[in-house]
């Protein structure tokens, strides 16, 4: 049965994130066939990214601006995304499972006495229901979900979900919708990010981790070297950020950042259970390691064992030739 699905899109420094796209392709699937409405909210002009979500696959997209949303609060959020949700009244919504996404969400649901599932990172359509699946325990199992009654409410995992081709003969009605913002007792002074330039290490590609093993703070430069070549970000263990050789921004694992790039490579990262759970689930795994006994060995899909300080520049090297 054809639903009328809501997406909040994403913008951050007046760009709409990866994972806006990606959500608007999942919820293609849960509508079945039925009608895209994507919502984003900021304090400047959202026309362009309004836009661009048509371009990937919204029907209509409905902005809210107010000087109050010129940063995430949950407070600001809640009352534009219920007030968008009050005129639409959809079967279903869907979000991106970021920073963002995971403190809004609960909060909306809540609201609307409804159900979430969050974090997915498959939807199906299966014997007539729209199936999502979703990681458990830490990522060492999955479980698959069905909503049987009410509000179909998901977010879904950066990289997960490819996102629609991008289309620049879509068209969509562009509104901007008024919401009287009120009562925010949340103060922005300032937003300090700490995540590598570039490429934000939750929605990268290739993320090339570094753990105890790169020994100091310039040993991670061979690393930024290999992650600049292959256009991806660097990631740590919490060995690393313990020892202080970088940023706890960096943190890879069940206390730290989630990923699941294309390509994952652990430099001298032993492969604690706390680090698998935040990167068992990429696609492609390498490690590199001295120990040939070392527990990541057991999740990769390709093992060398060896020197970091040797491998890493020499594969730099060979990525370079290939581009030349
Ligand atoms: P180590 O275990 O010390 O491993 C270093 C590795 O580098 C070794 O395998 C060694 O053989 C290799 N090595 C050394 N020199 C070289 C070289 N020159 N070339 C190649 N290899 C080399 N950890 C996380 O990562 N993320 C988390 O979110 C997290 N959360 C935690 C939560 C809790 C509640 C607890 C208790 C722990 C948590 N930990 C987490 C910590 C985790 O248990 C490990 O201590 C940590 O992951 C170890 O980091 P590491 O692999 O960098 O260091």
């Amino acid at each position: 049965m054809s639903k009328k699905i809501v997406v909040f899109g994403e913008v951050r420094d007046g760009e709409l994130r990866n994972v806006s796209f990606e959500a608007v392709a999942a919820a293609k699937l849960v509508s079945e066939g039925g009608e895209i409405v994507a919502a984003v909210f900021g304090d400047g002009s959202l026309e362009k990214a309004a836009q661009e979500l048509i371009y990937y696959g919204a029907d209509r997209v409905v902005t809210v601006q107010n000087e109050t949303l010129k940063t995430y609060t949950s407070e600001g959020y809640a009352q534009a995304a219920l007030a968008v949700i009050e005129d639409e009244d959809p079967e279903g919504i869907v979000m991106g499972h970021t920073a963002a996404g995971k403190d809004l969400t609960p909060k909306l649901a809540s609201k609307l006495d409804s159900g979430l599932i969050s974090d997915v990172t498959s939807i199906e359509v299966a014997g007539g229901n729209v199936v999502f699946t979703r990681p458990i325990y830490s990522g060492k199992a999955f479980e698959k979900k069905i909503v049987t009654d009410g509000l179909i409410f998901a977010t879904v995992r950066p990289n997960n979900i490819a996102p629609l081709e991008r289309d620049e003969s879509r068209t969509g009605e562009i509104t901007a919708k008024e919401v009287e913002i009120k009562d925010i007792r949340t103060v922005i002074k300032e937003v300090l990010r700490k995540s590598t330039e570039g490429v934000d290490l939750s929605e990268a590609k290739v993320v090339i981790a570094g753990g105890r093993g790169v020994k100091s703070k310039e040993g991670f430069e061979p690393l930024q070297e290999l992650a600049d070549a292959l256009g991806g970000a660097v990631g740590a263990s919490r060995g690393a950020c313990d020892a202080d050789y970088c940023d706890y921004s960096l943190q890879i694992g069940q206390t730290g950042k989630v990923v699941t790039p294309d390509l994952y490579i652990a430099c001298g990262i032993s492969g604690a259970i706390q680090h698998l759970a935040g990167m068992s689930n990429s696609k492609v795994i390498v490690a590199i390691n001295k120990d040939p006994e070392a527990n990541i060995f057991n999740v990769a899909d390709y093992g060398i064992v060896g020197d970091l300080f040797d491998v890493v520049p020499k594969l730099t090297e060979e990525i370079k030739k290939l581009k030349v």
